[in-house]
């Protein structure tokens, strides 16, 4: 099977192509596979060989966290009804719906999320199959119903609402699923069933659960082990992105955000530091008043009446400085027009100096 060629009219496969998942609590990771049930079995055992449509592992909870979500109805619209349509159309016009929805199956096997690249592959399979039927009018109800089924999952509103859904947004726990619950009302008895696969050689422990018709039960699977391991939900603070953890503890997801946090971390400091700067300007400001202060003092012949002047004005300056002060701290002025008042200050007691001197 050559995921490449599989959107375009070719012989189908007649073997059920299946969705596998096993779960990894110790190395926190999932691993999904899909393809016919003796390639699943020989990937499980580690054979390089096994011919497989996709399989990735992944950090444990991904499945569930971008599980694809459609409210819009666009697998529907675009994947299966043309496919529905080509079954019901004169052969001269079937090549154009089939492109039509041969197009969007591809793109979505192209973002290489595994949930998607199943269903599109299953999708298209299935066209292919029914199209083998003579009687096509019934094989097309069939198969309708059968990749909508499949399908019925991304609309379902547990994907829309994840955070409240998936997990306790008070303590993050994940939550257990229940297929008798609202979200799952719509499943037919045929839908619930999910297969566990024992297929371990050398690692007996491996479990691996198997779905072919939906992904309903697969989700409640999913839901439900992490709910016994007692793992958590959390909130990236960086980027929003949920990630499943050991503990509430891990605020950020991944290293890229925990850089782009330390960067942010580095930037707020500059910051601060700026501010604190009119503070320097002031202490300095300060300090210049003082130096001129003495140096009058110890000027012969320097006016009494201008130095009491200028210890007035001082006292005045200090005295203003620090409400201005304290209106920063307040965020009822600006640090800069704090610093732009210094500077005007500064030239006031130049003038006084300067008047003095020039008598
Ligand atoms: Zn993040």
């Amino acid at each position: 099977m050559k995921p490449e060629e599989s959107f375009v009219r070719h012989k189908p496969c007649g073997d059920r192509i299946v969705f596998a998942l096993v779960l990894d609590r110790r190395k926190m990771k999932e691993r999904i596979m899909a393809g016919k049930a003796s390639q699943i079995f020989l990937g499980l055992n580690g054979n390089l060989d096994a011919e497989l449509l996709c399989d990735v592992t992944r950090l444990l909870g991904t499945f569930l966290i971008d599980f694809e979500n459609d409210m819009q109805g666009d697998w529907n619209k675009f994947g299966i009804m043309p496919l529905y349509n080509a079954l019901h159309v004169n052969r001269w016009k079937q090549p154009e719906m089939e492109q039509q929805a041969g197009d969007f199956l591809r793109e979505k096997y192209a973002t290489l999320d595994p949930v998607r690249q199943y269903a599109a592959v299953r999708v298209w399979n299935e066209y292919l199959n029914t199209r083998e039927y003579r009687e096509r009018d019934a094989a097309s109800e069939q198969c309708v119903n059968r990749v909508g089924g499949l399908t019925a999952a991304f609309q379902s509103p547990v994907f829309q609402n994840r955070d409240q859904v998936l997990f306790d947004e008070d303590t993050g726990r994940a939550r257990r699923f229940e297929l008798s619950a609202d979200f799952f009302k719509q499943v037919s008895m045929e839908d619930t069933k999910i297969e566990l696969w024992y297929p371990g050689r050398e690692n007996s422990q491996t479990e691996c659960a198997v779905v072919y018709d939906s992904f309903y039960p697969m989700i409640a699977y999913y839901a439900n082990r992490l709910a016994d391991w007692g793992l958590k939900f959390c909130k990236c603070k960086v980027c929003g992105k949920i990630f499943l953890a050991e503990s509430l503890r891990y605020e950020i997801c991944s290293e890229k955000c925990r850089k782009a946090q330390a960067l942010q971390n580095k930037r707020e400091f500059d910051a601060r530091a700026r501010e604190n700067n009119y503070d320097l300007l002031y202490k300095n400001e300060c300090q210049s008043w003082r130096n001129k202060i003495k140096r009058a003092e110890r000027t012969e012949g320097f006016p009494a009446d201008r130095l009491l002047k200028m210890l007035e004005v001082f006292e005045t300056f200090k005295k203003v400085a620090l409400q201005k002060k304290k209106l920063i701290r307040e965020h009822k002025m600006l640090p800069q027009e704090f610093m732009d008042w210094l500077y005007q200050q500064s030239s006031v007691i130049m003038g006084l100096v300067e008047d003095s001197q020039k008598r």
